[in-house]
């Protein structure tokens, strides 16, 4: 018979996790004000609140770790890490950070200015804030097939060409540059063609924008590629994700997804200038250009990550356990964000807790009646995250409103997955029975998902 797929690694070290009662997550709730950013990881079971820096490192990379060069400058890590990160992407231009965000914030500082337009696909909630905060607006030019759940679409995290040609021409003048992210992950997770990033690239040719990849899960959408896209089939990970580069101007990178590091981040470029130009930021913000705010002993672990995490094994062996987990909710008939996307579940709670008014916040609702369940956190990518216009001041409800199940690379096995997917019938089989949902008591005037307090709807 055929044999069955099984992990491309084995156990070397491992943690325990501890069980609740209902009572304590009931007392729990309370305390963290429903919102579960603030609950202890001791009173979480299975969490699957994101799959940012939540990942086991190999022994190759604790190895790594020992070899960490500390100097202040001129670290021998850090080129290390550059001749990586160049080999993979071809970018030659390299800036450390201390994560995502804060290559966001560096390269954004030179690039961005009051009044600008970045379209993009769904930017990520950090990227957002960054442009926001900078009096600037995201354009968001997604496809309108991601916005439709229950449709089948190999790369539903696309950009709609003619969505961004409309920006581009009309308002190509406050446009400082395109930012395409992949995996799309506010869509669900969900790859971009490479079709499509060529699509975008010779737009950007012709507008003469220059185009930056934020690539949190760029490995994630080689393997989509590489397994969906005609022509790809027969390509490596790492030639998939050079072709895509060479599409780009720059990148930002969150290293605690695809790096499989626990912290960390950098911008990698083609352009001189805006390695000169961001630099100033990078020792202002974080720290000087051959470290900016990472040890040097994470950079060796992290350029050991990249090369890792850019071979077929370890991305299938990922993926396929995201891929099992949906099997088991298409087993019980359960509505999430179809396909399943590289890195989470998302959960369509406008189709789950059907009886929550929007006002209420079902996807948090959700995320709420998941952790009362099982103890399991997972992380609401809806209408609180989608925060206020910045303009009106109003609730934006016009995405979608998902509870996200993050899966940790190298965490878990697929028993605890068989426990998230049968925690999630016991809710969902009940659903009928949830008809209020939250308030909001406490926001922040900026990315309040992570602070917001809140309280059951009708008290
Ligand atoms: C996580 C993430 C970021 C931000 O990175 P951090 O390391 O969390 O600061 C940016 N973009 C995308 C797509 C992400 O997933």
């Amino acid at each position: 018979m055929e044999l069955p797929f099984a992990e491309s690694w084995k156990i070397k070290m491992v943690e325990p996790i501890r069980k609740s009662t209902r009572e304590e997550r009931e007392q729990w709730l309370k305390e963290c004000d429903y919102n579960v950013f603030m609950l202890k990881s001791e009173q979480v079971y299975i969490d699957c609140i994101t799959d940012s820096g939540t990942g086991a490192m190999s022994d190759r990379q604790w190895a790594a770790m020992m070899m960490g060069d500390e100097s202040y400058a001129g670290a021998r890590s850090f080129f290390n890490l550059k001749e990586t990160i160049t080999r993979i992407t071809g970018f030659e231009y390299v800036l450390p950070t201390h994560q995502g965000r804060a290559a966001e914030n560096v390269l954004f500082s030179y690039l961005v200015h009051e009044g600008d337009i970045i379209p993009g696909n769904s930017h990520f909630d950090t990227t957002k804030g960054h442009i926001e905060s900078r009096k600037a607006f995201a354009v968001d030019c997604t496809i309108d097939e991601a916005k439709d759940t229950q449709l089948e679409h190999p790369f539903k995290g696309n950009v709609d060409i003619n969505k961004l040609e409309k920006v581009l021409k009309e308002q190509g003048d406050k446009v400082p540059f395109v930012i395409v992210t992949i995996t799309n992950n506010t869509a669900g997770g969900q790859p971009v063609s490479m079709q499509n990033l060529r699509e975008v690239n010779v737009l950007c040719e012709k507008y003469k924008k220059p185009l930056i990849f934020d690539s949190a899960r760029f490995a994630e959408n080689a393997y989509f590629i590489k397994t969906r896209e005609e022509g790809y089939a027969d390509k490596t990970i790492k030639e998939i994700a050079r072709e895509m580069f060479d599409l780009a101007d720059g990148m930002t990178m969150s290293s605690k997804k695809d790096g499989l590091v626990n912290m960390g981040g950098f911008i990698a470029t083609r352009h001189k200038d805006w390695y000169e130009g961001a630099k100033g930021f990078c020792i202002c913000f974080e720290g000087f250009v051959t470290y900016g705010g990472m040890n040097g002993r994470d950079m060796d672990a992290l350029a050991v990550g990249l090369d890792e995490n850019t071979e077929f094994d370890m991305l299938e062996t990922r993926i396929r356990q995201v891929q099992y987990l949906a099997s088991k909710l298409d087993e019980y008939g359960i509505p999430y964000q179809r396909p399943v996307g590289g890195h989470a579940i998302f959960l369509d709670a406008d189709k789950i807790l059907t009886e929550v008014p929007k006002e209420e916040f079902p996807a948090q609702m959700l995320t709420v009646e998941l952790y009362r369940e099982a103890g399991i956190r997972g992380c609401e990518i809806g209408y609180i995250l989608a925060d206020r216009d910045p303009v009106t001041r109003e609730n934006r409800f016009g995405g979608l409103d998902f509870l996200r199940l993050c899966i940790a690379r190298r965490v878990y096995t697929n028993n605890h997955m068989d426990v998230i997917a049968a925690a999630i019938k016991n809710v969902y089989d009940r659903r009928h029975e949830v008809k209020r949902g939250l308030k909001i008591v406490w926001e922040a005037p900026l990315l309040r998902h992570f602070t917001v307090k809140l309280a059951p709807a009708g008290e």
